[in-house]
């Protein structure tokens, strides 16, 4: 689950890492409001979404009068902001961050993220800040500094200090700079993180380290134990098919593609939109109903997929393991007569009570077209999906 900037700066100040002062607001007149109280004489006006690269794209803008504030402000609030994040539609600013303008003289780049090789949390650090890691990482690597956080001991005090020497970090800040690496390790330990970015952490004009920027991503799996980060979720920033799907416990990504695909078992559903594109078509969605999948939930997952504008086909790819292939069948069927399906519904399924299973799909009267196996099913939708073009 991903918050936004204003609130992972408020996590950061909670575990001692600085940051600029700075209000959130949700209309013009709350920002102009905000600058005031603030004071100074620069302000930065950031759009609020749940993507990086905003600066890029027009939503971040440094503000030197209370004139620009509003203008910005009003610039911001509303705009589809595109990044390389957003896709091309981009997200529409409902939020935004105004906050004192720092007095930049260098910009780093600090992270942390779950390293599932070593079974480690991996600080990544380098000297190029401001600009997208995965970029560094990949034109120059050599820039890129890591440190496997051994989790008996957590970050070390000789690690830190090693860290922010070698991406540049001057004498006179090493200690604060070791302060931001500690704080950054307690959140993202403490609050089940999966990613903790700072980008740019800055050095100003007086030797001072302050976080310009902070990106968190948490451990859906850990949220039971954090009502503290449930409550910062923003819905406005999530698809709603998604949003509907996770109501009714099912896994659901929305891809770009035309064929629909219902699947029991991630591992399953991963092969199945392989095994699409293969044969020359494309998903348009991931959708694992899971193990228990009843009538009513195959029947969501088809509401789910028919809601898509783009859809052309569907998939039905079950493996009845625990789950019966007669009573998957029987969902089938029922789903499919409530929701009056008018796109090519391809059906494979495989495992106990397999020829009951497919029996129901034969005698239902609907236009069902029956997969012998993976392959088989994966073509005839394709083919599907292209006739229905
Ligand atoms: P994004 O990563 O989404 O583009 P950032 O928060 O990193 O957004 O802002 C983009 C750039 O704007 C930063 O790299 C920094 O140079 C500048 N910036 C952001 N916040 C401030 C601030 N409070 N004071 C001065 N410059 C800022
Ligand atoms: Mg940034």
């Amino acid at each position: 689950m991903k918050i936004h900037e204003y609130q992972g700066k408020e996590i950061l100040r909670e575990f001692s890492v600085p940051t600029p002062r700075g209000m959130a607001c949700f209309n013009v007149e709350e920002a102009v409001a905000a600058a005031k109280q603030l004071g100074g004489n620069v302000w930065v006006v950031k759009a609020q979404i749940h993507a990086g690269g905003r600066g890029k794209g027009g939503g971040v803008k440094v503000a030197k009068s209370l004139d620009e504030v509003r203008q910005f402000a009003s610039q911001i609030l509303g705009m589809h902001l595109v990044t390389h994040q957003t896709g091309p539609e981009g997200q529409v600013v409902h939020r935004l961050l105004i906050e004192e303008g720092a007095r930049i003289a260098r910009e780093f780049y600090v992270g942390m993220v779950v390293d599932r090789g070593s079974q480690r949390v991996a600080l990544l650090a380098s000297s190029e800040g401001g600009m997208e890691i995965e970029e560094v990482a990949k034109h120059s690597p050599e820039k890129i500094h890591t440190v496997r956080i051994d989790p008996a001991t957590g970050l070390n005090e000789a690690e830190a200090v090693r860290t922010a020497r070698a991406i540049g970090i001057p004498d006179a800040a090493i200690a604060e700079a070791v302060k931001v690496l500690w704080g950054l390790y307690q959140a993202f330990v403490e609050k089940d993180a999966m990613l903790a970015e700072i980008n740019p952490l800055v050095l100003t004009a007086d030797n001072r380290v302050l976080a310009l920027d902070a990106k968190f991503n948490f451990d859906s799996n850990a949220l039971y134990r954090h009502p503290e980060i449930v409550a910062l979720r923003d819905l406005d920033e999530e698809d709603p098919a998604e949003i509907e799907a996770s109501k009714f416990d099912l896994s659901y990504i929305q891809l770009d593609g035309d064929i629909g695909c219902l699947v029991n078992g991630a591992g399953l559903a991963m092969a199945t939109m392989d095994i699409i594109k293969l044969y020359g078509g494309s998903p348009a969605n991931f959708l694992d109903v899971g193990g228990g999948a009843s009538k009513e939930k195959v029947t969501e997952a088809f509401k789910l997929m028919l809601k898509n504008p783009h859809l052309k086909a569907i998939l039905v790819n079950i493996f009845g393991g625990i789950m019966k292939c007669d009573v998957i069948a029987e969902g089938v069927v029922a789903a499919a007569r409530e929701v009056h399906l008018a796109v090519p519904l391809v059906v494979r399924l495989e495992g106990t009570n397999v020829e009951l299973g497919k029996k129901i799909l034969a005698e239902s009267g609907l236009p069902i077209i029956s997969g012998n196996d993976m392959a088989d099913a994966a073509q005839k939708v394709v083919a599907a999906a292209k006739g229905a073009k």
